[in-house]
C-alpha cells in the first residue's frame, strides 16, 4: 500500500512534512535503531510525525509495542485506516510538543523519528525535560543541526544547542541523507543522530536551572567575553573560582567549565 491509497496528500509545510520515498534509505535508518528485535523488548517504541508511514511500516512489523504520535488530521486518518487493526499499535493525534511520555507507555520509552524542521529544537528540549523515561532517541534532522548538536569546543558550530544536548545526552552523529530521499525534497541535507540521555546529573535542579541560564547569555552575544556576557549573573571572582577565563568567550568552554560555573552560587 502506497501513500495514494486515498488519493494524494498535499505536503503541509507548516507541519515540515518532508516524506521518505527512498526504500534503501528507510531500511537503514531502521537498522540503525537501538532496540531489541521484537519478543523481548524492554522498552516501548514511539515513533514522532509517522506522516504516511514510511517507517511506521516496517517498525509495526517489527516490534512489540509502537506508539506514534501525529499533529496532522488527514495524516492521522490514513494512519488509523491502514494500521488501526493491529493490536501491537497505537495512535495519539497529538502536537509532540504537548506529549508526555507517560501517555505512550508505563515502560521505558524508545524514540524514533523523522522530525518536522521548523520545531526540531523546541522539541528536543520538550523531550530533554523528560529524559529519565527515555532509553534512547534516533531522529532525522536537518544536517546543520546535528552537526551544531555534535559541535566540540573552539568550533563555530558550537553553541547553547551543543552544550545542552551534549549536558542531557550521549550525542552520535550519523548519516547523511540527501533532499532526494524525500518528497517534497527539503532544501538542505539530512542527519541521523542517535541521543542517549545520560544518567541523572549529580547537579540539583536549582543549578541545572543555572546551567541553562548561564548558557544562553553566554552565547546571546558570542564575540564578547564572559565577564561581559554573564556580567548579571556572575562576578569576574566567581568566573575565575570555576576556573574560567573572564576574558575568554563561552565558544571555548567545554561541558564541565559550564558546570562548574553553574555551581558558583550567586550568593
Ligand atoms: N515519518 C514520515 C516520513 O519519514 O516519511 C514523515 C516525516 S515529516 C518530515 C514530519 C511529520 O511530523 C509529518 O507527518 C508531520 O505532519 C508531523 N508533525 C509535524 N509537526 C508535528 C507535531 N508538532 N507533533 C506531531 N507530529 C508533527
Amino acid at each position: 500500500m502506497g501513500p495514494r491509497e486515498n488519493g494524494p496528500h498535499r505536503a503541509r509545510k507548516r507541519f515540515g512534512q518532508h516524506f521518505l520515498i527512498d526504500a534503501s534509505a528507510i531500511e537503514t535508518i531502521i537498522d540503525l535503531l537501538d532496540h531489541p528485535i521484537s519478543g523481548n523488548d524492554r522498552t516501548s517504541l514511539l515513533e514522532i510525525g509517522p506522516g504516511l508511514g514510511a517507517l511506521t511500516g516496517p517498525l509495526v512489523d517489527r516490534f512489540n509495542e509502537l506508539t506514534v504520535v501525529e499533529i496532522d488530521r488527514d495524516l492521522a486518518e490514513r494512519l488509523r485506516q491502514r494500521f488501526g487493526d493491529q493490536p501491537n499499535f497505537q495512535l495519539i493525534e497529538q502536537d509532540a510538543l504537548q506529549l508526555n511520555l507517560n501517555q505512550v507507555s508505563d515502560r521505558q520509552v524508545t524514540i524514533i523519528g523523522n522530525l518536522p524542521y521548523n520545531i526540531s529544537t523546541p522539541l528536543l528540549f520538550h523531550l530533554f525535560g523528560q529524559r529519565q523515561k527515555i532509553e534512547s532517541m534516533l531522529f532525522m534532522l536537518q544536517k546543520e543541526v546535528v552537526q551544531r548538536m555534535a559541535a566540540d569546543p573552539g568550533s563555530k558550530r558550537y553553541g547553547r544547542l551543543s552544550v545542552m544536548t551534549q549536558y542531557y545526552c550521549e550525542v552520535e552523529a550519523l548519516l547523511i541523507i540527501e533532499p532526494e530521499s524525500f518528497d517534497p525534497p527539503p532544501k538542505v541535507d539530512s542527519q541521523m543522530v542517535r541521543l542517549r540521555p545520560k544518567p541523572a546529573a549529580k547537579i540539583n535542579q536549582a543549578t541545572e536551572q543555572r546551567l541553562a541560564t548561564l548558557v544562553s547569555a553566554a552565547f546571546a552575544q558570542r564575540r564578547k567575553t564572559l565577564r561581559n556576557t554573564l556580567s548579571g549573573h556572575c562576578t569576574t571572582e566567581m568566573i575565575e573560582a570555576a576556573g574560567c577565563d573572564p576574558k575568554a568567550r563561552a565558544e571555548t568552554l567545554s561541558l564541565d567549565q559550564f558546570i562548574a560555573l553553574a555551581n558558583q552560587s550567586p550568593d
